[in-house]
């Protein structure tokens, strides 16, 4: 086995405090996707790009693609990469520390001499965070043919429809109705990202090697009563829609904490509640709330709630309530290719830097990308867990080791 490559993590976080630098300056940080802060942020990522010896492209998607050539031309390219579009008010980490460890890898390898088999493309997806169209994950999305022609018509709050930005940040719309790549066009994909969490930091480890990552099933809840006067209608006749949502409401939190203490990954959440008519003085008519369950065990996912509407429909009955839900969306978990895991592990041993394995609680592109290619995913601990905010934080090392284990893993990827 060669001696591992050296990253240069001082390059490393002075990339990051640049990039964070291209923020609204009113709300750091934020790099919206779609906006002209966002297109300058990706102007700076490509000359990076071009600066490390990469070629650079846009595909159909607007997905920014850098590619080093690999001295075997045939073989399907590695890659790796993530995004720099934030939530509003974000952090400086999430995302970006994905795409600028790739840059830094590359960089590395240049210096090191070292010429893999492979090409090696370094991605940054477009639009990875919900966007004001409504999708998240657009760029990953559409490489594999999974952005539906109603989600390109789906429209900002100004009224510009998704197809049309698509094509404003130098995406082809069109050609978006078939997948722009098939299964096996990548030899494998990796991508590192914060944890998000508090898992690595509370166990005082450096790398996370994610086994798989959660499936996401979320349900429209409508709960119907009747509104009346709060003074004058008895308790006994009440048909209050608030009283049974919360029991309801109850019972999800209970059920979770049971299911979540065995060996799977289970969390469920309500966590939007709209009451109307929403007067001191008048009893809840009507109320609208969105259940979000995730779990990496698909069995569990979807088994969670049915059972629980079942029981809470009935019991709102005495009472004159009815409980009806409707499925908004049933994303199913993604296992991480055993191989890749794998190499992420040996790679991580190798530098003498213990790593757990562990499941992501959090959606990634890495999500579309294992529909294409042997897929894996390597994480850092970040401050507190905290994440999606300004205060999201990471030290100069744990950048350092997270990149430094995914050069070793895509050297080791480019053996095999
Ligand atoms: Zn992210």
């Amino acid at each position: 086995m060669p001696s591992p490559l050296t990253v240069n993590a001082e390059r490393l976080w002075q990339q990051l405090e640049e990039l964070a630098q291209i923020t609204d300056p009113d709300a750091p940080w934020t790099r919206r996707a779609f906006t002209q802060r966002y297109l300058e942020g990706r102007a700076w990522l490509r000359e990076r790009m071009h600066e490390a010896g990469m070629t650079t492209r846009l595909d159909d998607a607007g997905n920014l693609i850098g590619t080093l050539p690999g001295s075997e031309p045939a073989l399907a390219p590695l890659a790796t990469g993530s995004h720099i579009d934030t939530v509003p008010s974000g952090g400086r980490y999430d995302g970006v520390l994905g795409v600028l460890a790739g840059l830094e890898a590359v960089r590395s390898l240049q210096e090191a001499g070292i010429r893999l088999r492979h090409s090696l493309e370094v991605i940054d997806f477009l639009s990875e965070e919900p966007s004001e169209y409504g999708v998240s994950c657009i760029g990953s999305r559409a490489m594999v043919g999974k952005l539906s022609p109603a989600m390109l018509d789906f429209e900002e709050p100004g009224g510009e429809r998704l197809f049309d930005a698509i094509r404003r940040m130098g995406g082809v719309p069109e050609a978006l109705s078939q997948p722009l790549r098939q299964p096996g066009a990548l030899a494998a994909f990796i991508e590192l990202h914060i944890e998000q969490g508090r898992v690595l930091e509370s166990r005082q480890l450096p790398i996370g090697v994610v086994s798989d990552i959660v499936g996401i099933h979320r349900y429209d809840i409508v709960v119907s009563g009747q509104a009346d006067h709060a003074g004058t209608t008895p308790m006994e006749l009440r048909r209050d829609a608030l009283a049974e949502a919360s029991g309801l409401i109850k019972t999800v939190q209970q059920e979770a904490r049971r299911q979540a203490e065995g060996s799977a990954y289970l969390v469920a959440t309500v966590g939007r509640l709209t009451v109307s008519p929403n007067a001191s003085n008048a009893i809840p008519e009507r109320v609208e709330m969105v259940l979000e369950v995730r779990s990496n065990d698909a069995a569990l996912l979807e088994g969670f709630f049915p059972p629980l509407l079942d029981a809470a429909q009935r019991q709102a009955e005495d009472t004159g309530v009815s409980i009806a839900a409707t499925s908004l969306s049933e994303g199913l978990p993604t296992q991480c290719a055993d191989e890749v895991q794998a190499q992420i592990a040996a790679a991580a041993d190798s530098l003498g830097l213990s790593a757990l394995t562990m499941p992501s609680g959090a959606g990634h592109d890495a999500v579309y990308m294992a529909m294409l290619a042997p897929t894996g995913m390597l994480f850092v601990p970040c401050l507190d867990g905290r994440s999606h905010c300004p205060q999201e934080s990471i030290t100069r090392q744990q950048a350092a080791d997270g990149c430094h284990v995914l050069a070793e893993t895509l050297r080791r990827l480019d053996r095999g």
